[in-house]
C-alpha cells in the first residue's frame, strides 16, 4: 500500500478507531475471564500436520494438491461442528460466519492459511487458522455472543503468492491466473480444484468498510522474539519487496593470455557490487534488508575471464521511500565500480514488487494493551515475510499478532513454536477480539 493511500484510509477509519479506543477501557465483560484451550490447539496442529506428508516424511501440503484439499475438508468439518457453516468463495477461500447480537455491525474478521511450502513446517498459517477456530469454540462453550458478527477466513494458496487474499481485495489478472503454481496446475485450475470459480472472481471481492477490523495470529518466522525473550510481537507492518535484475557486462577473454591490467572481468566487478550492496544497506539505521541472492556467470569456464554476470538484487523495508533512496545509493556505487573495472552495470526493475503494508495503529495499540493486561511482554516489530493481512490492510483496519519461532526457522521442517507460546498468542487473539467488540 502506498503511504498516501494509507493516510487516506486511516482518516476514513477515524470513527472506527475512536470506537476501538473507548471500548478498550471498558474491559469488564464476562469475556475477559475466558481463555483458550492450549492442549486442543497443539493437538490440532499435529492432526493437521498429518495431511500432506510425503513418502520421505516431509510436509507437502502445497496449495491445490490432494493433501491441501483433504486438509481443507478436515478443517471445514471442524468449522461445521463449531456452527460456522463454512462456504468457499470463488477464489477458493474458506469462510465461516458467526452471528453477533447486532446484525447491522460490520464483522470482526480473523484467520490465516493452511497451505504450506514444499518441505515446510507445521506452524506457518496453521497456528492462526486453528486459533481462529479455537476462539469460536471458546465463545460457543461459554455461551458468549459478541455484538459484532465474527468471520473466520482461511485463505487459499497463501504460499504461492497470497492468491486468495489478493483475489478478495484487489483481484487477479488474467496472466496471473494462467501462471503455473507449485502444484503444477495454473492458478485458474487450482482455484477450480478448491471448488472456487476462476471465471467469476468478481463475486469474492470485498470492499473498503466490509470489516470492522481484521486480525491474524502468526508465527514470527524470524528469531527476534525468542532472542529478546519476548512473548508477543505487535506487527507494525509488512515490508515492501522490490527486485532488480542486475547485468554486469565485461569482456570474455583468454584467462591465460590476457594480462591482469587488460581485463574487463564482469565477475570481479559483480563481486565488488555485492559487497557494495551490503555496505549501503548497513550504512543507515533501521531494519531494512538487502540481498544479492542470485548469480549467473557467463561463459562460466576455468579458462575464460567472465564476460557477463547476471545478479538478482532484492531490497525490503516498511518504508517504500527508503527502498528507493537505498537503491539510488547502490546505483551510484555501481557506476563507480563499472568505471573502475571498465564494465557496464545495468538494472532492470522486476514487475512482481509488493508495496509495504502498514497495519492499523489503533489495532496495534489494542493488541499491545490486551497482551500487557494478560501479563505478556510485547514488542512492536515489522514482518519481513509477506502475509494475507497485507491485502486486507487495503480494505480494512488490519493488524497481526506474532509469537516466537524457536531458532528463527520457518519454511522448514525445523519450524517450531512452543505450546505455551501458541496458547499465549491465541489468548491475545481472543481477548483482543472481545475488547474490540
Ligand atoms: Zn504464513
Amino acid at each position: 500500500m502506498q503511504r498516501r493511500n494509507f493516510i487516506k484510509q486511516s482518516s476514513l477509519t477515524i470513527i472506527g478507531m475512536s470506537a476501538f479506543g473507548s471500548l478498550l477501557s471498558n474491559n469488564k465483560k464476562a469475556g475477559a475471564t475466558l481463555s483458550v484451550n492450549g492442549k486442543r490447539i497443539e493437538s490440532r496442529i499435529f492432526e493437521l500436520a498429518k495431511f500432506g506428508v510425503d513418502e520421505k516424511g516431509r510436509g507437502y501440503r502445497v496449495a491445490y494438491t490432494k493433501s491441501d484439499i483433504e486438509g481443507r475438508a478436515w478443517f471445514m468439518e471442524l468449522m461445521k461442528k463449531a456452527g460456522l457453516n463454512p462456504t468457499i468463495d470463488t477464489a477458493g477461500n474458506i469462510i465461516g460466519k458467526r452471528k453477533g447480537k447486532n446484525a447491522s455491525l460490520k464483522p470482526i474478521g480473523f484467520g490465516s492459511h493452511i497451505d504450506m511450502v514444499p518441505d515446510g513446517g507445521n506452524y506457518d498459517g496453521t497456528l492462526g487458522s486453528i486459533s481462529a477456530l479455537e476462539v469460536i469454540e471458546i465463545l460457543n462453550e461459554n455461551n458468549v455472543v459478541t455484538e459484532h458478527p465474527l468471520e473466520v477466513i482461511i485463505f487459499a494458496n497463501e504460499e504461492g503468492g497470497t492468491i486468495g487474499s489478493k483475489a478478495m481485495c484487489e483481484g487477479l489478472t488474467k496472466e496471473g491466473l494462467q501462471q503455473k503454481s507449485q502444484s503444477g496446475l495454473t492458478h485458474a485450475e487450482g482455484i477450480k480444484a478448491l471448488d472456487g470459480n476462476p471465471d467469476n472472481l468478481e463475486s469474492c471481492k470485498r470492499n473498503k468498510g466490509d470489516f470492522y477490523a481484521w486480525l491474524e495470529l502468526h508465527i514470527e518466522q524470524g528469531g527476534i522474539l525468542e532472542k529478546e525473550n519476548i512473548q508477543i510481537g505487535v506487527v507494525e507492518g509488512i515490508v515492501g519487496i522490490v527486485h532488480w535484475e542486475v547485468t554486469v557486462e565485461g569482456f570474455a577473454n583468454h584467462a591465460g593470455a590476457t594480462q591482469m591490467n587488460m581485463r574487463q572481468d564482469a565477475l570481479l566487478a559483480a563481486s565488488k557490487f555485492i559487497i557494495a550492496v551490503n555496505e549501503v544497506i548497513t550504512s543507515v539505521k533501521g531494519t531494512q534488508v538487502g540481498t544479492v541472492g542470485k548469480i549467473n556467470v557467463q561463459p562460466g569456464a576455468y579458462n575464460v575471464i567472465p564476460g557477463k554476470v547476471v545478479l538478482g538484487l532484492e531490497i525490503r523495508d516498511l518504508d517504500a521511500a527508503k527502498i528507493e533512496i537505498l537503491f539510488k545509493e547502490i546505483e551510484k556505487r555501481a557506476a563507480i565500480i563499472a568505471k573502475e573495472s571498465k564494465t557496464k552495470i545495468s538494472f532492470e526493475r522486476q514487475p512482481n514488487e509488493s508495496k509495504p503494508a502498514l497495519t492499523d495503529k489503533k489495532l496495534q495499540q489494542a493488541i499491545n494493551t490486551t497482551a500487557k493486561s494478560l501479563g505478556f511482554s510485547t514488542k512492536f516489530m515489522q514482518s519481513g515475510a509477506g502475509h494475507d493481512s497485507q491485502h486486507i490492510a487495503k480494505i480494512a483496519p488490519a493488524a497481526m499478532i506474532f509469537i516466537p519461532s524457536i531458532g528463527g526457522f520457518s519454511h522448514s521442517p525445523k519450524e517450531f513454536s512452543t505450546a505455551t507460546d501458541m496458547e499465549n498468542g491465541a489468548n491475545v487473539l481472543l481477548q483482543t477480539i472481545l475488547n474490540l467488540d
